[in-house]
């Protein structure tokens, strides 16, 4: 890549980028925060979490102070909790492990909870000013357009040249100087070509910085590659809780940490976790989707016999469902608690 076609990005993205509260004030904790909610989980989407999350825990020791309990409950409604409790894990290993700063070199990150490859870099690139390339899906589509890479969407091969590519290009950056280029600019200046301009369906070439050079335009395949990806077929998957009230409370438990699915959040109990409560008339259905799997939850009445609660089960009253219960379907399931 040409150092006029770097510097033509990097001026668009200097006029039209996206102000985003992550990039108007980015340190390293910022940027991190940053990088791990937009995993699987757009801009607009994030924001509002962000804000919320950052009023809460302004700074990685109060992230790392925290409760598991209170991270999750700021992450509610967001999905992929494993990235929450990751987040809290990171941050206790940097207190203890780094002095309370983030590394910046991409293979210390990379030995912290949570952090790929791709995130590495990104913290590395925006929050240090290190010369790191990444490719992201963005990242990806543009590349494989401007260069005409072809190959399926997320293959291995495909990757593996994209990532050869974005490195080729931070190389011909970092050789312009640092007065003209900076390496998170340039890496955000490409996802952000991607997000805005690049579509996946629809590219918009006519607001492109770089539509005179690009490879795919130039052969009227702008809208063909790279070829979608395979879809992976939905898996449905069945499931029953029992929802046992004693007065303005509901029991719940924790779901065991080998679960597929939502492994170590507090629930309604499944039945195999009551093996001595009376199951009663069926209150209602929940259809939730978690990537790829359709659950499709049964909430049925449970009675519990006299006896002590089974090991893990807690009374919380209703009031304080919501500190518990952090995924959506749980917050659907108890819905029925009124009918
Ligand atoms: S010209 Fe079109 S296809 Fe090529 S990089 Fe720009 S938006 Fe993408």
């Amino acid at each position: 890549m040409s150092s006029a076609e770097i510097a033509a990005l990097l001026r668009w993205y200097g006029t039209s980028r996206r102000r985003l509260p992550w990039r108007e004030r980015p340190s390293p904790y910022r940027v991190w925060v940053s990088e791990i909610m937009l995993q699987q989980t757009q801009v607009a989407t994030a924001l509002p979490y962000y804000r919320r999350f950052l009023r809460r825990f302004p700074s990685l020791r109060a992230l790392a102070r925290a409760s598991e309990r209170d991270v999750l409950g700021h992450w509610a409604g967001l999905g992929y909790y494993a990235r929450a409790r990751s987040l809290r894990r990171a941050a206790r290993e940097v207190l203890s492990r780094h002095r309370g700063r983030l590394p910046s070199d991409p293979d210390s990150l990379r030995g912290l909870p949570g952090i790929g490859r791709y995130t590495a870099a990104a913290v590395s690139s925006i929050a240090f000013g290190r010369h790191h390339a990444l490719a992201d899906g963005n990242v990806a589509r543009v590349l494989s357009r401007f260069l005409l890479l072809e190959g399926r969407a997320g293959s291995a091969r495909l990757d593996a040249r994209v990532w050869e590519a974005a490195h080729e290009a931070m190389a011909a950056g970092r050789s312009m100087g640092s007065a003209r280029f900076h390496p998170g600019d340039w890496n955000q200046s490409l996802m952000e070509l991607g997000a805005l301009v690049c579509l996946p369906q629809s590219p918009l070439c006519g607001d492109c910085p770089w539509i005179r050079r690009c490879a795919a335009f130039r052969a009227g395949k702008q809208e063909t590659v790279p070829a979608p990806k395979r879809a992976l077929a939905a898996v449905r998957v069945p499931m029953t809780a029992l929802l046992v009230r004693r007065s303005e409370e509901l029991l719940l438990t924790r779901r065991p940490g080998t679960e597929r699915l939502l492994s170590g959040h507090w629930a309604l109990p499944e039945p195999k976790q009551l093996p001595r409560a009376r199951r009663g008339r069926l209150l209602g259905t929940v259809r939730h989707s978690i990537t790829r799997h359709r659950i499709v939850l049964q909430v049925r009445e449970g009675f519990l016999e006299d006896g002590p609660l089974p090991a893990g089960a807690i009374w919380v009253s209703r009031k304080r469902l919501d500190a518990f219960l952090v995924s959506s379907l749980w917050r659907k399931a108890v819905a029925f608690r009124q009918r």
